[in-house]
């Protein structure tokens, strides 16, 4: 079992007051807290191995570049890529998703050829395709959800066309938790030589992610929701989809010799990583994913579900409690609304009481019409929370409740 005390200790902002109140921090899916040892990491990376990468003869350059490659090597372990030239760093879960999207369409679509999303994406998962769609005119097909929150599996299959060229989904909902049954979903694709892109954001901190196991074509994470640094993230993609798209942005490290008549693109990871990296960030996030490992993911899996059944419990016994998602295969998210009191309300009145949850409409607008609602309270889970922390939750639900 996980000894949250001594966690917690590595996570200085668990300990601060606010309000005079304690902090309950439960805006995980939002972004984690960072521990000293990232922190820590990226302190000594300036301090100590601060230099240019892929770039110097000198000694402190080619440590950095030893950490920052070293640091892709730590995420190729981490998701279990076949080679490290699979795992290209990029800002985010948003720009890699932009990536694919911008790179796909242009090396890999037609006019008139399809994308399948579902209607509980991110935003970041489904502007970038309205934008190809307003650019190339590629079509955007739609898997619904029923009542409980889960993928439409009929409905899936039923959208697949000859048209179809990718399909992009979530593996984790941010607002509802539902772990969608992403393996099941890529054979599907694969059955009919359509690639797919899932979207990791919220599944790589939370469960164990295995991308040859998946057989996922392309998979992506962001390190801030993993107890890594901002501005930093992941694109895992398999090299013949990779080989097979254009570079995304333009600019040093991304070449291999440039003239004015022909410029030839460089190998992979770096034909996709224009310009200085964040070689700090690199090295920060490696640090998370080596800190999340020596507690083991499915160590904190388990008790990440531990805390979901405990919170749901307390919740539903609360007068007037709505919860949305309730999916058989669910993540430590849970979005609600009581009453009729408006997910702001109650969002600000636990915030006096120290309690940080989202509210809102998870940037999942599409999601929010499908329920009819505008938006809900969220309160997302990490393994630093405790059972404790939830009964003050559910206690300052109850007094909302009250004072409406
Ligand atoms: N996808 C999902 C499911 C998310 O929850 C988020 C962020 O909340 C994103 C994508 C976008 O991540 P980022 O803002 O780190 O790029």
């Amino acid at each position: 079992m996980l000894n949250i005390n001594k966690i917690r200790e590595d996570f200085p902002i668990l300990s601060k007051k606010v309000y005079d109140k304690q902090l309950v921090y439960l805006d995980n899916a939002a972004t984690t807290q960072k521990p000293r040892q990232v922190v820590e990491k990226i302190e000594n990376g300036y301090y100590n191995v601060n230099a240019n990468v892929h770039r110097g003869v000198h000694f402190l350059s080619q440590e950095a570049t030893e950490a920052h490659e070293g640091a892709r090597r730590t995420v190729q372990r981490f998701l279990n890529a076949r080679s490290s030239n699979e795992i290209i760093f990029t800002r985010g879960t948003t720009e890699a998703i932009n990536l694919v999207a911008s790179g796909f369409t242009e090396g890999c679509m037609q006019a008139g050829d399809e994308v399948i999303v579902s209607v509980m994406e991110h935003h970041s998962n489904i502007v970038p395709w309205q934008l190809e769609a307003a650019r190339k005119g590629i079509a955007i097909k739609v898997i619904p959800v029923n009542d409980r929150g889960e993928l439409d599996m009929d409905a899936y299959r039923a959208l697949f066309s000859e048209r179809t060229r990718l399909v992009s989904v979530t593996h984790v909902s941010n607002v509802l938790g539902t772990i969608n049954p992403v393996k099941e979903i890529i054979a599907e694709a694969h059955g009919r030589e359509v690639p797919v892109l899932i979207d990791g954001a919220q599944s790589v901190p939370h469960i164990a992610v295995d991308v040859q196991e998946l057989d996922a074509d392309f998979y992506t994470f962001s390190a801030h929701k993993i107890y890594g640094p901002t501005g930093m993230g992941v694109l895992y993609g398999k090299e013949e989809w990779l080989d097979r798209i254009p570079p995304y942005q333009g600019g040093g490290e991304m070449i291999a010799t440039v003239t004015f008549e022909k410029t030839v693109f460089n190998e992979l990871p770096y034909k996709f990583e224009a310009g200085t990296p964040d070689y700090i960030g690199s090295t920060a996030l490696a640090e998370a994913l080596d800190y999340v490992s020596a507690i083991g993911i499915d160590k904190i899996a388990a008790y990440e579900h531990e805390l979901l059944t405990y919170a749901t419990q307390r919740l539903k016994e609360i007068d007037g409690m709505r919860i949305f998602g309730e999916a058989e295969q669910k993540s430590g998210v849970i979005s609600f609304l009581v009453g009729d009191i408006h997910h702001y309300d109650m969002g600000m009145l636990l915030d006096r009481l120290g309690i940080a949850v989202r509210t809102g409409h998870h940037c999942a607008q599409p999601l929010m019409q499908r329920f009819g609602i505008e938006g809900t309270v969220r309160a997302s889970f990490a393994f630093y929370n405790t059972k404790e922390e939830i009964d003050i939750l559910a206690e300052g639900i109850e007094r909302v409740r009250k004072m409406f």
